[in-house]
């Protein structure tokens, strides 16, 4: 187990939820990390990342196996809006001796912009989340149909179909479709330079093809996290492009609705906005989270590979008390 973040599990069941002035309820782990920022390479555990269930590039179980061949121990696949790829994943992981917590990331909303959770779910999901999961799929059905409505305005013929295509060729065709598919039928068709390009001009957020209407409020997909006995984490809080004021608004409203943690690092991350967001967590008594977002070979990320997070007494999410369990268990029988 990588040190970063303390590892010792909370003494009580305290609620995440007490600030820390007057003093958190929420345990503080009696000792602090000793390693921080430089030193760890591959921690050892990674609780976000994709597979062809979403828009990632490898199947499930390629994405254990390399998971596996990293290093990482704990790992949770997380796809957006579905846990379609957890059956096959769980498999190779036990093959493997990897330990996986079903999950996924939920697109939400929150004051009219576009929010991601991530929903860790020691029991998989129940009844509320798999309801939730099939309101996601058919809401991301209708926007797909949407945003192609709208890229054909800007040129794109068949959008569609074009999309359809691109998913299927980074491996998979039989899901819903997402915006990076648009993306490559843009890029294919010469209506964007690259990937990139095609996010800023036409698929990023505020432009044509940012199309949010169909997700839910972020309250009720917490709503369904919760009721399946599941840990909601904020995903990537330094991605909005939100002041430090309207995050821990963001964060607090979060905190109403029953999230219990944020990801203190995702991906590559600095340093210096890491600190902060640390504090933050503290002030609000979230846990933290890690996670790579990984979805591709080939680039800088890799399963594992993001920031080390940085020394502070904000919790880990794996010694949540719904969590810890789960991963004593899986190690215990290993
Ligand atoms: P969707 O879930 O359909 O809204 O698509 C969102 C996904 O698009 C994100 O999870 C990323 O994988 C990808 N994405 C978002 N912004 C960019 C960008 N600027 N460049 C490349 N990929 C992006
Ligand atoms: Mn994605
Ligand atoms: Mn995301
Ligand atoms: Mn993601």
């Amino acid at each position: 187990m990588s040190d970063v973040l303390s590892d010792h599990p909370p003494t009580s069941e305290s609620p995440a939820h007490q600030p820390s002035s007057p003093p958190p309820a929420r345990p503080v782990p009696r000792a602090l990390p000793q390693r921080f920022e430089t030193d760890i390479e591959v921690p050892d555990i990674d609780l976000h990342m994709h597979s062809t269930a979403s828009d990632g590039g490898m199947a499930p179980a390629e994405l254990v196996a390399l998971v596996a061949r990293r290093g990482v121990s704990r790992m949770s696949l997380t796809d957006h809006d579905s846990m379609e790829g957890i059956f096959e994943a769980q498999q190779a992981a036990i093959a493997h001796g990897v330990t996986l917590l079903p999950g996924c990331e939920l697109s939400v909303r929150w004051r009219n912009q576009t929010i991601h959770l991530v929903a860790l779910m020691p029991e998989g999901a129940g009844d509320a989340l798999s309801a939730g999961l099939r309101q996601q799929h058919d809401a991301r059905e209708r926007r797909s149909h949407e945003i192609a409505a709208r890229m054909e305005r800007l040129g794109l013929s068949d959008a569609m179909q074009r999309a359809r295509e691109q998913a299927t060729l980074s491996g998979s065709g039989d899901r819903p479709l997402s915006r990076p598919d648009f993306a490559r039928a843009l890029v294919e068709a010469g209506l964007a330079r690259d990937l990139q390009d095609a996010f800023k001009r036409h698929l990023g957020s505020g432009q044509k093809g940012d199309v949010k209407a169909h997700w839910p409020e972020m309250e009720e997909a917490v709503g369904w996290i919760r009721a399946d006995g599941g840990v909601a984490v904020m995903a990537h809080p330094m991605r909005y492009k939100l002041t430090r004021t309207k995050r821990g608004e963001l964060l607090r409203d979060f905190i109403s609705a029953g999230g219990e943690a944020a990801e203190l690092v995702s991906g590559f991350q600095n340093i210096d906005r890491a600190r902060d967001l640390a504090r933050q967590l503290d002030e609000l008594g979230l846990y933290a989270s890690v996670g790579s977002d990984f979805h591709f070979p080939g680039g800088p990320l890799a399963p594992g590979s993001m920031s080390p997070p940085p020394r502070t007494r904000v919790p880990p999410v794996w010694c949540h008390p719904r969590l810890a369990p789960f991963f004593a268990a899986a190690t215990a029988t290993m």
